[in-house]
């Protein structure tokens, strides 16, 4: 029997396929690299696409993370706030600023950031929050910016291209917004990529000027700023541009998985993702359930040729780098969701018969 792989991305670059030759061509041949036409045209169509009057290429998610961040005013003698579960980047990036982490647990049912438990975490020294809009459903953003009063919200979008909530598109939820376009994201570049969306146009520049080491606009030579070397590669934004086109038709197919899984599911003693928020839709970054004797189960999957995988078995606050931000039972909704989920697979173009497999698998392992 064939297996099911948790993630494959032969089907996206078939549609792909004829015009990424292309554009390898014009690029090796024209010569501009970093900086030109092909990252300013995907600055502008990624900005259209989320709703935004600014969009920044850079290097990667955690770049983007990080001088969002830097923008906001995070560094050293400010806090941040986020989630113990997320991916280690958003913790990461926070303490690159020299700020402080501060971590307030998820509500059981969105996986997000608990509002009720925000307020309690802003002091005078909070710079930014970062909600997580977790597996590409959009985190309370309302509930979320009520609990904050002024302090902004930095979304971390890297698994929610698309997603959306009380008509707006994730990059266009928060004061700003962060993506990365790792290979494997519901878009995502042929290496690394990220970028930075805001409607603030000051907040745009200085992220344009971080990522360029600091440079003033037109002078690259007078570095008004601390910055950083994170630009977009014009390979990776023109890629981009190419899947942008698609990214509405392959988040519908994520979303066709998802019910086929919950109807092939249904009965099983799992916990199923939950339902969209209410006027939002999710996008299925990833499809994660909750389940007991996780690991054996886990297990078993993968023994029947399922890639299976768990995001994320640890929390931040228990790895070993990060054991200050936290012991075991400070974040308890964290702790029990690493201890449970199981991500089945999930892309765009999987087909009916794979996730039957997968999902068939599933009933064996609990049966
Ligand atoms: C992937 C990811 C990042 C980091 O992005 P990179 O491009 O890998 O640096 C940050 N936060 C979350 C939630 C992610 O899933």
């Amino acid at each position: 029997m064939t297996s099911v792989p948790l993630v494959d991305l032969a089907p996206q670059y078939a549609q792909i396929a004829p015009h990424a030759r292309s554009v390898f061509d014009r690029i090796a041949s024209g010569g501009a690299f970093t900086f030109g036409a092909e990252l300013e045209g995907f600055e502008a169509e990624f900005a259209a696409y989320c709703g935004t009057s600014e969009c920044v290429g850079v290097a990667n998610g955690t770049d983007a993370l990080k001088l969002a961040l830097q923008a906001l005013g995070a560094g050293p003698g400010t806090e941040v706030v986020t989630v113990p579960m997320t991916f280690i980047a958003t913790v990461e990036a926070i303490a690159a600023t020299g700020a402080e982490p501060v971590l307030v647990d998820v509500d059981p049912e969105t996986r997000c950031m608990d509002p009720d438990r925000l307020a309690a975490a802003i002091g005078p020294r909070t710079a930014a929050v970062v909600p997580v809009h977790l597996y590409g459903r959009p985190a309370p953003m309302a509930e979320l910016a009520r609990a904050a009063g002024d302090v902004a919200l930095l979304e971390d979008a890297a698994q929610a291209h698309g997603a959306d909530l009380d008509g707006a598109r994730a990059g266009a939820l928060g004061r700003a917004a962060a993506f990365s376009f790792y290979p494997t994201k519901n878009l995502g570049a042929m290496g690394d990529a990220g970028a930075v969306t805001t409607d603030d146009p000051e907040l745009a520049a200085t992220v344009r000027s971080l990522r360029h080491h600091g440079a003033a606009p037109g002078d690259a030579n007078r570095h008004e700023l601390a910055g950083w070397t994170a630009r977009l590669d014009n390979l990776q934004a023109a890629l981009l541009r190419l899947k942008l086109a698609h990214l509405d038709a392959w988040n519908r197919m994520r979303r066709e998985a998802a019910a086929a899984y919950r109807a092939a599911l249904d009965g099983l003693p799992v916990r199923l993702p939950p339902p969209d928020p209410p006027d939002g839709s999710q996008v299925f970054h990833l499809f994660v359930l909750e389940v007991d004797d996780r690991d054996g189960v886990l297990e078993s999957l993968r023994s029947d040729g399922v890639g299976a995988a768990v995001h994320y078995p640890t929390p931040a606050h228990l790895q070993p780098a990060w054991r200050a931000l936290g012991e075991a039972g400070d974040f308890p909704a964290a702790e029990r969701l690493a201890q449970r989920a199981l991500s089945l697979p999930i892309f765009p173009g999987i087909t009916e018969e794979q996730v039957g497999r997968a999902a068939g698998a599933l009933r064996r392992a609990l049966g």
